[in-house]
């Protein structure tokens, strides 16, 4: 018998592909030598060129997962991704305000392939109920502009929409800047520390999943007792590999690879 691994969370949407959302999360998490468990927020039927449909749960059944979860196991660490309506995110925001473990929310808005994730009425519920509970948000910049209104175009401009988006309450926000040209650069900030988390840009277009992979790295390594920033490199790191290491799948995009 061993001794029990660090026990993290994923509330989030499953991806039928595999790619991204649960799959992609606990697949993650056992690379990382850590416990996944998942609270499943939605079905989607999806695959590499999209996603054909998407059936959010009852939310009688998002609390009663938590329950079952948090009552008997507990948990270290907690990840939130595809949360599909205003009702769920008020939900999840009220069950994690009583949690005592570090949140990492990933504000998924719209897949790749540019398939709503997300209902628009529930982005103001992202911003004034589920953000001010996050430890860390991992924001991509579709999404800082989702939430902010701010358009990011260059490096100089993560800073002030970092800042705009720790206006909404997380105690950090980490920008993922890799939809700018160049290095694939984020911003992780506290509104007083500063750490750039810089990578060479990979030509592999089999990015499916990236996000979920990146903010459930960094749950996994926050339960392992990582501090914030040291949490977000090694997050960086595990996603770096995996984006190099992504494979063809399907008629469209790829999946990140696990097992680099
Ligand atoms: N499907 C689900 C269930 C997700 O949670 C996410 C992202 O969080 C996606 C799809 C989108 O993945 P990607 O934008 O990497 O294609």
């Amino acid at each position: 018998m061993s001794a029990a691994p660090p026990r993290v969370l994923t509330v989030a949407g499953s991806d039928s592909g595999g790619g991204a959302g649960i799959q992609a999360d606990l697949k993650t998490m056992l690379a990382l030598g850590v416990h996944g468990m998942s609270v499943l927020t939605a079905v989607t039927a999806q695959n590499s060129v999209g996603v054909q449909g998407a059936w959010p749960l009852p939310v009688e059944a998002v609390r009663a997962q938590y329950r079952s979860v948090v009552d008997d196991i507990g948990v270290q660490a907690v990840k939130t991704g595809m949360l599909a309506s205003a009702e769920l995110v008020r939900t999840v925001a009220d069950l994690l305000a009583g949690t005592g473990a570090p949140v990492v929310v990933d504000p998924v808005g719209v897949s790749k392939h540019g398939d709503a994730l997300l209902a628009e009425s529930a982005l103001d519920s992202l911003r004034t109920r589920l953000l001010p509970v996050a430890t860390v948000a991992t924001p991509n910049l579709d999404e800082v502009a989702q939430l902010t209104g701010l358009r990011v175009e260059s490096e100089e401009q993560l800073r002030p929409a970092a800042e705009a988006v720790l206006e909404f309450g997380p105690r950090w926000v980490l920008i993922k800047g890799g939809h700018l040209a160049g290095d694939a650069v984020d911003l992780l900030t506290d509104g007083t520390e500063e750490h750039w988390l810089r990578a060479p840009r990979h030509d592999n277009r089999h990015t499916h999943g990236t996000g979920c992979t990146l903010a459930s790295a960094l749950a996994a390594r926050l339960a392992l007792g990582d501090a914030v920033p040291e949490a977000a490199r090694a997050a960086k790191t595990y996603v770096t590999g995996a984006i190099e290491a992504g494979f063809p799948l399907g008629a469209g995009i790829g999946p990140v690879d696990h097992a680099w």
